[in-house]
């Protein structure tokens, strides 16, 4: 297929888009560079450098068979204290991503979503039939294009699927997280372990856990990039499907600095601090719907290995 990925200079992004490639698909990354880096576009990819909303519709009208949309504001806190960029750069701009697909006949859309579009859940593990409250702004931008997403679908015969990802983490070779501001549990753990900040700050131990800090559900960018491929290649015109994609297995806060440190061999101090705002207890995905419809299979689950992919990037200065 010939498909454009946008975001592709960033991290899901970029790994998906090699992926893509490596399967033998024709592709063409458009990234801002807002936040992405031109040297995580994979080789061989032509790179198309500037906004979405006005590079997608001259693009599309090349003729693509589908749009693997990556490209997203995706900072919680800031999208609490700067709403508009998140309703302008997610909403506004996917809107005109849709038009020009609608314009030039582009049949498939993947897109990148999020696990913030559950909130605060009733009950884990999280299914795709769960109610979507999302508590910040980040995820309801999110949800919003999904909205916009099955209106596509219904009118206009959109192949749509929407993915919705738990805690993305590890490397793929040269491509793995390059976060100017990192907000992100294992590298931050991983820079602690680097030297590169003094030690890691738990945010609460008194959470109703096992061991009084959060739990997440780590999935490996190398597997959530086998997914985005599946989807590209079973989505259904007139439909908008819509997946989790985690490894069904939660981890603690203290469970991955530990695994952090034996991956490491170094001691990483870490400290108790106040709880994050916005931040659930538990957030585990039932990845069931995308194991038996898209047939996807994890095979990076264990935390040890997300854990040393990410290390091999990050101790190999290729996350500065
Ligand atoms: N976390 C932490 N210290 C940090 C960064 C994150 O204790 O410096 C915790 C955070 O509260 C959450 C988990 O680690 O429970 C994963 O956070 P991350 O920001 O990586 O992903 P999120 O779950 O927010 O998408």
């Amino acid at each position: 297929m010939k498909l454009v990925v946008t975001g592709g200079a960033g991290y899901v992004g970029s790994v998906s888009a090699a992926r893509l490639v490596e399967a033998g698909h024709e592709v063409v990354v458009v990234d801002d560079l807002s936040t992405g880096h031109a040297d995580a576009v994979p080789e061989g990819v032509r790179f198309v450098e500037g906004d979405i909303a006005e590079v997608a519709g001259p693009l599309l009208a090349e003729g693509f068979d589908g749009v693997l949309h990556c490209a997203a504001k995706s900072l919680v806190g800031e999208s609490m204290q700067d709403p508009a960029k998140y309703w302008n750069g997610n909403v506004v701009t996917s809107l005109r991503l849709l038009e020009a697909m609608r314009d030039n006949g582009t049949q498939r859309l993947v897109f990148s979503s999020t696990a913030a579009t559950y909130g605060e859940p009733e009950q884990v593990p999280i299914v795709e039939t769960a109610p979507t409250r999302p508590t910040n702004t980040y995820g309801a931008t999110k949800l919003a294009i999904d909205f916009a997403i099955t209106s596509f679908a219904n009118a206009h015969g959109l192949a749509g699927v929407s993915l919705r990802y738990f805690n993305v983490a590890g490397a793929y070779g040269a491509y793995g997280e390059r976060h100017t501001v990192e907000t992100h549990l294992i590298p931050i753990v991983l820079q602690v372990a680097l030297g590169r900040r003094e030690k890691v700050q738990m945010y609460g131990d008194d959470w109703p856990t096992e061991d009084g800090t959060c739990i997440r559900d780590y999935i490996h960018v190398l597997d959530l990039a086998e997914a985005h491929l599946l989807a590209m290649e079973n989505a259904k015109p007139g439909r908008h499907s819509i997946y989790n994609l985690g490894s069904g297995f939660g981890f603690s806060v203290k469970q991955v600095i530990d695994t952090c440190r034996r991956v490491t061999g170094h001691e990483i101090p870490a400290e108790v601090a106040p709880r994050r705002a916005g931040d659930p207890a538990v957030l585990v995905a039932s990845s069931e719907r995308a194991r038996q419809e898209l047939g996807w299979q994890p095979k990076h689950e264990d935390l040890a290995s997300i854990v040393g992919d990410a290390w091999a990037f990050a101790s190999a200065g290729r996350g500065d």
